[in-house]
């Protein structure tokens, strides 16, 4: 464990990840993946702990000052005056402890994500080429209630294993990544693949891709470059229509990659 890092320097350094996360909020709000309720949260480099906005913090307006760091067992180690993480924090806890290669994780509570949770006979298909990515599958955790126990959030955990995206049933899902901007271009990817799937049934028989046409989609060889690009687009976008402040440089490309 890395506390080497004095919090007065840390709390500089991690300025630009609280900017990045309060955006990504912003910006998955804006884009109806987010809304009331659902949350963005991003492992502190180097610590067993993460950084979550408070518990009635609006979705829409998240600053980077209202951002809270906890650790994997719901301690709270920093955060505003009177700060209270989300009752869930423990699904992107327990995720961040069983997968080290996670590092910013969201969980939705969309109703095109749901849906899909609560029919026979019917599944999430991957149909969209960005949609590779959940290549591996996308399972769906059958405990529909709020996830507020340790235990619950190791079952989700299980239930996501090596998966880079899971549903909850009757509830919405979570996606990982190993960045708060992959994190967002995987949401809007997700989101994507769900409304296509949604009006696709609305005409006929799912088409799924088959593993010959994943194959050639290229698995994430180009990922870096493709976060790089829509990264640009939705925060250029964002700044532009004011939903995310024009002075939060911890967006700027430099900062981020
Ligand atoms: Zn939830």
């Amino acid at each position: 464990m890395n506390t080497a890092i004095k919090p007065s320097n840390r709390a500089a350094s991690l300025e630009p990840l609280k900017e990045q996360l309060a955006a990504v909020t912003r910006i998955l709000n804006r884009e109806a993946i987010l809304s009331y309720s659902g949350h963005v949260a991003a492992r502190v480099p180097g610590q067993d702990a993460l950084m979550i906005h408070g518990i009635n913090d609006s979705r829409a307006k998240v600053t980077p000052e209202q951002m809270g760091i906890v650790d994997f067992d719901g301690n709270i180690l920093e955060g505003p005056k009177g700060y209270k993480p989300p009752l869930e924090t423990v699904i992107h806890a327990e995720i961040m402890r069983a997968r080290p290669d996670v590092n910013a994780t969201v969980h939705i509570h969309s109703d095109v994500c749901a849906t899909f949770t609560i029919v026979d006979d019917v599944e999430l298909a991957l149909l969209k080429g960005h949609s590779v990515r959940w290549r591996s599958g996308i399972p769906t955790h059958p405990d529909p209630s709020h996830i507020k126990s340790r235990e619950q959030g190791e079952a989700l955990a299980k239930t996501l294993g090596k998966h880079n995206g899971a549903l909850i049933r009757a509830h919405g899902g979570v996606i990982v990544a190993e960045s708060v901007p992959s994190l967002l271009i995987d949401a809007v990817h997700f989101d994507e693949n769900a409304k296509a799937c949604l009006q696709a049934l609305s005409i006929g028989k799912l088409k799924p891709l088959t593993e010959k046409e994943l194959d050639a989609l290229g698995g994430n060889n180009n990922r870096a470059q493709h976060v790089y690009k829509l990264w640009s687009y939705y925060v250029g976008k964002a700044q532009e229509s004011g939903v995310v402040p024009a002075e939060w440089t911890g967006l700027a490309q430099e900062a981020v990659y």
